[in-house]
């Protein structure tokens, strides 16, 4: 009977089963979308217990479209959307709040406060991330502080912290394991990401006992097995990391230098950087990739928050497009953008600039500027935001990128990923399969139950659908850049 890995893909609006063969290739597969909760405007809730039960149900239903029995399933992986932090009474396995969301900004007064005292640079050399609420450590201290009783049931060692994958994991096993693995670890900004330890000073700091969190393991590793009442008999899980590293693995980006880009609703970058981390002079975050054979894998990351969703912008506000894939025709109609640029800073700008009060811009306007100019720059503006944080990474590792995988949503675009190679004068790959960051995970889980043998049998199964060439003259490639990174200066000047 032929085996299969399941890779359950925990994200941040729904929950994915993916099943795939030996060949890398999709056996199977469902997905649900699951409640997001508002409660206040900046706050973002997820219900705990429907994330898994959503998780459980997709699980299920890719088992039964793909025909297989819990037997079949030689391992679990699990990647997840990261950051969200969920707190639960180890008796009852009850969830004492909603989990709080990555996006949500409700701790921004007590970060801005934690980088008025000055805990920037030991915060940033111990888990190499800037102090933010996007990370899990404020979000489990708003709640201790905030729930009735919560902070008294932690002292008893009552309540325990998990990620995502955490929680899914001691969920599935019945309450038996407590774990995480280090790629989600390094990104609660409690996790010393070189001793591979959590960090008593910033417990300290925070109030958070050390009872609370999980264990931190490698990413590939048998972390403990399925309780039989879920798939109808044991299912070993062993493969774990945060999505955005997960698809790093899945695009099998293992060589220092390595960088692959997600452009989805925003765009995400990791660049492999090998065995030691570097910290950044750019503003880009410290991250560990993986742990595997023995080994800590780090990444450099940069994030760019409107990238898809400046095409959304342009399909649902300014009304220019029927569908977002509809923005590659569009583009193709001119030659050039006449000359506009737009820099789509709608939340601020993320990496390279962090700027969170510069806000939207569209300059180099004249009286024949249409549409397809528009939806032209808005195309280019992902590219030269992708660009940016491109070169700050160099700058950082101080070796020059290889080349550029890509994956998610807008990577379907063609034009767009010839623009990006353009300006970065670097080959840009799309991969045949895009559902890189399931197959990170299910990579990772496979390798410890060698259902794949190592690193080069796992490289046989990623194959290139299209590779972009880079074709612009340097001078074109100079101007552009300089003339965008004008267009840039007066939206952050404007937003002064
Ligand atoms: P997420 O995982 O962040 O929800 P996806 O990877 O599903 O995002 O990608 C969806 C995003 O990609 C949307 O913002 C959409 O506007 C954009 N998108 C999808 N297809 C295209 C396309 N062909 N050209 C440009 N943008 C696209």
């Amino acid at each position: 009977m032929e085996k299969y890995i399941m890779a359950l893909d925990a994200g941040t609006t729904s929950n994915r089963c993916i099943l795939f063969n030996q060949n890398g290739q999709i056996a199977g597969l469902a997905q649900k979308e699951f409640t997001q909760i508002f409660p206040k405007p900046g706050w973002v809730e997820h219900d705990a217990e429907e994330l898994f039960s959503v998780q459980l149900e997709v699980a299920r239903q890719a088992m039964q479209n793909a025909g297989i029995t819990a037997s079949q399933i030689a391992a679990i992986g699990i990647t997840n959307q990261r950051e969200t932090t969920v707190v639960w009474n180890r008796r009852t396995g009850r969830p004492v709040y909603n989990a709080i969301v990555w996006q949500c900004r409700r701790t921004a007064d007590y970060c801005n406060d934690l980088i008025a005292q000055g805990y920037t640079d030991s915060i940033r050399q111990k888990t190499g991330l800037v102090i933010d609420p996007y990370f899990s450590a404020t979000k489990i201290r708003w709640i201790l502080e905030n729930v009735p009783s919560a902070r008294m049931q932690a002292e008893k060692g009552e309540l325990l912290f998990g990620t995502v994958e955490t929680w899914l994991m001691w969920k599935l096993s019945g309450g038996r394991i407590h774990v995480t693995d280090y790629s989600n670890a390094s990104r609660t900004m409690l996790f010393n990401i070189q001793s591979l330890s959590w960090d008593s000073e910033i417990m300290a700091l925070m109030g958070i006992p050390a009872t609370m969190l999980p264990t931190p393991l490698p990413s590939s590793h048998l972390y403990g097995y399925t309780d039989p009442a879920f798939f109808g008999g044991p299912v070993p899980i062993t493969g774990c990391a945060g999505d955005q590293q997960a698809a790093l693995f899945g695009q099998t980006c293992f060589q220092a230098g390595d960088c692959k880009c997600t452009y989805g609703t925003g765009a995400f970058l990791l660049m492999n950087t090998g065995h030691t981390p570097i910290y950044s002079q750019n503003g880009l975050v410290t991250t560990i990739a993986w742990g595997l054979d023995g080994q800590v894998t780090y990444a450099l990351e940069g994030s760019i928050f409107m990238a898809g969703a400046a095409i959304q912008w342009l399909r649902d506000e300014l009304r220019f497009l029927e569908s977002s894939a509809d923005s590659e025709y569009m583009a193709n109609k001119v030659s050039d953008t006449n000359g506009c640029f737009l820099v789509p800073a709608f939340a601020g700008l993320g990496a390279p600039y962090w700027d969170p009060e510069t806000r939207g811009t569209l300059v180099g306007l004249t009286r024949g500027t249409n549409k397809y100019h528009i939806i032209r720059a808005t195309l280019d503006s992902i590219s030269y935001q992708v660009r940016d944080v491109l070169e700050a990474m160099e700058q950082d590792a101080g070796k020059p990128l290889t080349t550029l995988r890509t994956d998610g949503g807008a990577s379907a675009n063609n034009y767009l990923l010839q623009v990006q190679a353009d300006l970065c004068n670097r080959t840009v790959l799309r991969p045949k399969c895009v559902e890189t960051t399931a197959m990170g995970a299910a990579f990772l889980a496979g390798l410890a139950v060698g259902y794949w043998k190592n690193i080069e049998d796992v490289c046989k199964h990623w194959a290139i659908d299209r590779d972009f060439i880079p074709a612009m003259d340097r001078q074109e490639r100079e101007n552009r850049i300089a003339q965008w990174k004008k267009a840039v200066q007066c939206a952050i000047s404007f937003g002064k």
